[in-house]
């Protein structure tokens, strides 16, 4: 980040500030002028569809001498990635490898050649799309993400095809604010060691491995401003707020210097909270509020110990099941989860058993279409018509009750019979396996939940209010539709209302909240006076939430 002497004071008066927003990716405050670049792809223009070619044997020999020059390229990248970034980052260009490399990749390829006739590049061009749109129509986070390795790995190989060597990032300005449509992974190595203030994005979402970079790099960052690329002009001058997802362009001399005196406050307050990050929250009255990170993959478990999380409030388990052809084994959960959780040995751990359905969507499971997703079969009710998935979950978690102080929860209750029916289960798996039963939480989310606490208790230990769904279900508002985010931003009071008549239904009860409310600054103190007793936040809140306990007398 610039000093205040930095800042240019230059914005010509004349201009209008115009203000735009977008979705954050990666917090943090950015000042710069703009740099556009309309694709990253850096390829010549594509040649026609119909190109004839020489002959199959040359074409397929180019594509035998690309794969290999790239596998070898990513083999440099990883260990750069590693080096430069993250070791744990990394893996997604292992994962490249692996994906150029597989037979069914790379026959389908050959075929492709052969049986069409075409030039290597275009067959690369088509199979790849292919693979790239099969992910795409299973609409969840994850397979989104798929669909974008595939994408960046058509890329290469097209890249490698016609011998281009270099990347468009590798000539880009100093400190400027990159805008470009969309960021893939291997875009991100070249932003590594280039001082890039912000980047502004068409497309992207929070969980892609790009937005991961640049959170990893803590380059602000803004995703799915519309049309970015034709608005913004090379040299435009921009002040960018990431965590509100604002950009402002032409800013006047009152805009710059308002905005730096909140970087410089921002700047001097994260610095005083992360020096006790890593004592536990206490407020004025005595009382130890925990504040936990909610996770959901290895990268997230490391930074969240890094950032002073006292255990995991949330680890959302779906990353292992979506995307795939089949669930995972119990060896390949008892082997992940124990991998993500690792930097949280001894430490309390609060896993959410599998909340698939709606938006994300588990193909192997070969369920029926609905036509309202949301409402359907999604978390406990799915795991209810396949309890052998719901056993497998509880038998691998189970085998970690030595290393951890273990927690599990239910997700999408809405009847007391679904947390009967896990308890059921539960029992009969630690009586095979001769281990004494973790503590079990219901998630509370849906109002049924909340109006039948009373009712629910008997079978758990703890609740955890999901305030991402509760706020959807309560006020019929999709959680995925921008449309709706006028409701999401009604919804405090009312949630707050929900928390202490629950509060009031079944007092001894611990309640956590682990959904996007327990981050939010403003309500710290009012959700600890609702009776709640443990937050669940992503970690680079932490610092702050427990600032803010501090100063609460309850
Ligand atoms: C919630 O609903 O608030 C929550 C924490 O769960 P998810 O966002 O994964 O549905
Ligand atoms: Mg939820």
């Amino acid at each position: 980040m610039k000093t205040s002497s930095d800042i240019r004071s230059t914005a010509e008066d004349s201009l209008i500030p115009i203000v735009t927003r977008g979705a954050c990716i990666s917090v943090g405050f950015a000042h710069g002028s703009v740099c556009v670049l309309d694709s990253l792809t850096g390829l010549p223009d594509a040649q026609p569809d119909n190109s004839s070619i020489i002959s199959v044997e040359v074409e397929v020999n180019r594509l035998a001498i690309a794969i290999k020059f790239v596998s070898q390229e990513l083999v440099v990248l990883a260990t750069r990635v590693a080096k430069e970034i993250d070791a744990n980052l990394a893996v997604v260009f292992n994962s490249h490898i692996e994906i150029l490399n597989d037979k069914v990749v790379t026959d389908e390829l050959q075929k492709e050649i052969v049986a069409n006739l075409l030039p290597a590049n275009i067959a690369v061009l088509r199979v790849f799309l292919r693979w790239e749109k099969r992910f795409l129509l299973m609409e969840s986070i994850f397979s989104r993400e798929k669909a974008e390795d595939f994408r960046d790995i058509s890329v290469r190989l097209r890249k490698a095809l016609a011998g281009v060597t270099t990347h468009p990032l590798s000539s880009i300005p100093e400190h400027c604010v990159l805008v470009v449509p969309r960021l893939l992974p291997s875009d991100t190595v070249h932003l590594a060691n280039r001082a890039v203030a912000a980047i502004l994005l068409e497309y992207g979402s929070f969980g892609s491995h790009s937005a991961l970079f640049t959170r990893q790099l803590g380059i602000p960052c803004v995703s799915d401003i519309s049309k970015a690329t034709g608005f913004f002009k090379s040299g435009d001058v921009v002040v960018i707020d990431a965590a509100q997802g604002i950009v402002t362009l032409n800013p006047n001399r009152k805009i710059l210097e308002d905005f730096q005196v909140r970087v410089n406050r921002d700047t001097l307050l994260k610095a005083k909270f992360k020096e006790r990050a890593f004592e536990l929250a206490v407020t004025e009255s005595g009382d130890i509020i925990k504040v936990n990170a909610n996770i959901g993959c290895a990268e997230d478990a490391v930074k969240a110990a890094e950032d002073g999380a006292d255990g995991v409030g949330l680890y959302r388990l779906e990353h292992l099941y979506i995307g795939k052809t089949q669930p995972p084994t119990f060896e390949q959960l008892v082997r992940e989860v124990n991998h993500t959780l690792a930097p949280f040995n001894g430490k309390s751990v609060c896993v959410r058993l599998l909340d698939v359905g709606s938006d994300k969507v588990v193909p192997y499971l070969g369920l029926p279409e609905e036509g309202n997703p949301a409402l359907g079969r999604r978390g406990i009710r799915l795991m209810r018509e396949f309890p052998e998935l719901l056993e497998i979950q509880l038998k691998a978690l189970l085998s970690l009750m030595e290393d951890f102080d273990l927690q599990i929860l239910i997700p999408m209750v809405t009847v007391a019979s679904d947390v009967a029916f896990v308890a059921n289960v539960l029992s009969k798996c630690c009586a095979e396996l001769s281990v004494k039963k973790p503590l079990l939480g219901a998630m509370i989310e849906t109002p049924a939940a909340v109006l039948s606490v009373v009712q629910i208790a008997p079978y758990v230990d703890f609740f955890s209010f999901g305030t991402n769904d509760l706020i959807q279900y309560i006020f019929a508002a999709d959680r995925e539709s921008a449309l709706a985010d006028v409701y999401f931003n009604e919804a405090p009071e009312v949630i707050f209302r929900l928390i202490e008549k629950v509060h009031n239904d079944v007092p001894a009860m611990p309640l956590s909240v682990c959904g996007e409310l327990a981050g939010n600054q403003l309500y710290t103190e009012r959700l600890l006076n609702c009776g709640v007793t443990s937050l669940s936040v992503i970690s680079p809140l932490v610092s702050t939430i427990k600032h803010n306990i501090r100063n609460i007398g309850l």
